[in-house]
């Protein structure tokens, strides 16, 4: 507990104890202190009370007797749970059969002389201390918890996480100023400017018609900086993403973002790394460090999704797919053959084997294990299971002639379980990456103990598109940027990329941890023409890229030195290092699904006269 002054209680008179080490009360045994705080706790019998007091340091037990100080009594009375009090009293050694060894207190009381009431608090909407911090459904569930966000706050989980987040950014803090890197703020209100998602528009009042827009994230400003000399900077950047709700997303979240001149993306991922392990030793101790291994794997991004099927793959899930085209191509199984033969959509048949799952996977487990597929854009989710001497059941009888083959290439024992994707190699790889997730789960092959990071290398810098044209107003080239336009190509690919802007492979890395994508960058570009004919790639044409981007253009025309960065999800981050699953349990006021803040139900109305100023009307409501 804190031990603080802010109450209008007579004054100390006793105590001599060193004002500094106010956390530990056992070494106050003997003093008179003053605490403040909420109650969270009443046990009432007769004439003694024990109050639980609670602040963001601790929790400790207040003894009141009211036949001892009748004066406490009408207080006493009044007060409940979350009440938020002041008090005054002797710390002494509870009786040995009093302690509680459960709180980290609980050797000790306070033995309360003097009592305020700060503030009362209404009946509680839900209770603050659950099991595990949380609020079940019974309780109105997390829209009561966003609500109330700052009874919320107080809880000890929640306080546990705000705090580790507040070290984790102290700790990146230290590691960079140390390294060279300036925090450096760039603008929130800036031009649209699209980076994968819709922007969030501010009107502009001066300038009518005209809007700036919330960063999605500062990639342009940081370029910029480098082009000014002021390489190696960083940020928590606040970024604005205007997307649907899907998933675990906020609408505005965090980002440790940061770019250095002169550098090659190994030297990039080598301070991320750096970085990453001073994090874990400094905020989660060196225990959980001695967990990290060092270097952290590489893969390409053709790797990854061969072998996980996925671009973040969890490698704490031993499960791989394999190629399996040698015996599709063997077997008179027309489907897998035809799926062979299709080059032009570059068709492949991958195989993953669940060890000893046959119990598991009953007809109901394939069936969802089919629709997990099938959200990956499968048409089905072929499977065999192994018996002995033979496959059983599903597509087995198209390979009962290859099975001592089949057998000895992929090592399978009877009770085996295989599972097929045959298909456009990203859809067969995603499909059956999302089968490998799915069993990793279930057949409970998960370390949830450990931490696998993982770098993602040489992602494609272009993705198709069928889109018309898009809310960021390009022209439809049928290609897209699948990172940001700002990614250097390989050398390799330079000479000949408008020939085939598929093949190509970008100087793009993505940091993963645990199957979650922590964060993206790149080696970026740093000359004028060649971003020209990126731009025009993705459907920018000379004359709208000048008018919308000619200002980086026209920097990169004035000596734009080599660069390159790099963007950690903040929020993400966190999460993970407090072992939750949702950001929201990271960030202190976070929006619900939708985008909404219960706390203070934004986004809200505005006046008439607010749109007026702006010269905005709206459109009548279409029915
Ligand atoms: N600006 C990029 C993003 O937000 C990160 C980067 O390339 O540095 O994903």
């Amino acid at each position: 507990m804190q031990r603080s002054h802010y109450c209008e209680l007579s004054p100390l008179k006793t105590d001599t104890t060193d004002q500094t080490d106010n956390t530990n009360l056992e070494s106050c045994i003997g003093h008179t202190i003053i605490l403040n705080g909420w109650i969270k706790k009443i046990r009432r019998h007769g004439a003694i009370s024990f109050l639980n007091l609670r602040d963001r340091y601790g929790e400790v037990q207040l003894t009141i007797d009211t036949e001892q100080y009748p004066s406490l009594g009408p207080a006493v009375e009044q007060l409940r749970l979350e009440f938020c009090i002041a008090a005054q009293g002797i710390v002494q050694l509870r009786p040995e059969n009093m302690q509680n060894p459960l709180m980290h207190t609980g050797k000790v009381e306070v033995f309360t002389e003097q009592l305020e009431i700060l503030n009362s608090c209404e009946p509680l909407p839900f209770m603050l201390q659950k099991e595990k911090d949380q609020v079940g459904e019974s309780d109105g569930g997390e829209a009561l918890r966003l609500k109330y966000r700052y009874l919320d706050l107080r809880s000890e989980g929640m306080q546990k996480r705000i705090i580790l987040r507040h070290r984790l950014k102290h700790q990146v803090h230290e590691f960079l100023h140390q390294n060279q890197f300036l925090e450096i703020e760039t603008p929130t209100l800036i031009r649209s400017m699209p980076e994968g998602a819709r922007d969030y528009l501010v009107p502009s009042r001066i300038h009518t018609g005209k809007f700036y827009a919330l960063p999605q994230s500062p990639q342009l400003y940081k370029q910029l900086l480098m082009v000014g000399g002021l390489d190696r900077y960083y940020q928590m950047a606040r970024c604005y993403r205007d997307e649907d709700a899907r998933g675990d997303r906020q609408p505005e979240f965090t980002q440790l973002d940061l770019e250095m001149s002169f550098v090659q993306g190994q030297d990039v991922r080598q301070l991320i790394e750096d970085l990453m392990c001073s994090i874990w030793h400094k905020v989660l101790g060196p225990k959980q460090s001695r967990k990290l291994s060092r270097p952290f794997p590489r893969l390409s991004y053709q790797e990854a999704m061969n072998q996980y099927g996925s671009d973040k793959p969890d490698l704490r899930n031993p499960l791989q797919l394999q190629d399996f085209a040698e015996f599709a191509e063997n077997s008179d199984f027309g489907l897998f053959r035809q799926c062979l033969a299709d080059s032009a959509k570059k068709g492949c048949v991958k195989v993953l084997v669940a060890p000893k799952a046959g119990e598991y996977c009953s007809r109901k487990v394939i069936a969802e294990l089919e629709d997990e597929a099938k959200k990956y854009g499968a048409k089905g989710l072929a499977w065999t299971r192994v018996g002995s001497g033979s496959f059983d059941g599903g597509i087995g009888r198209f390979f009962q002639e290859q099975f001592t083959a089949i057998s000895q290439r992929y090592g399978l024992q009877a009770g085996d379980v295989l599972f097929f994707g045959a298909d456009h190699w990203t859809t067969a790889c995603e499909a059956l990456g999302a089968v490998r997730k799915k069993l990793g789960t279930a057949l409970n092959l998960i370390d949830k103990d450990t931490f696998a990071f993982a770098w993602v290398l040489d992602f494609p810098l272009f993705l198709p598109t069928d889109k018309e044209a898009n809310d960021t107003g390009t022209a439809n080239t049928g290609w897209a940027a699948a990172h940001h336009m700002f990614c250097m190509p390989h050398p390799e690919y330079i000479e000949t990329m408008e020939q085939d802007p598929g093949a190509v492979r970008g100087n793009i890395y993505d940091l993963v941890l645990n199957g979650y994508e922590l964060g993206s960058g790149s080696i970026r570009i740093h000359r004028a023409d060649l971003q020209e004919r990126i731009f025009d790639i993705v459907g920018y044409p000379k004359d709208i890229a000048q008018e919308r981007f000619g200002f980086i253009l026209e920097a990169f025309r004035h000596g734009a030195p080599p660069h390159g960065g790099f963007a950690i999800g903040l929020d993400r981050l966190a999460m993970i290092m407090a072992g939750k699953d949702s950001i929201k349990d990271v960030i202190a006021f976070p929006k619900n699904n939708l985008g909404q803040s219960l706390t203070d139900l934004s986004p809200g109305k505005v006046t008439p006269e607010q749109l007026a100023e702006l010269k905005i009307a709206p459109l009548p409501e279409q029915k």
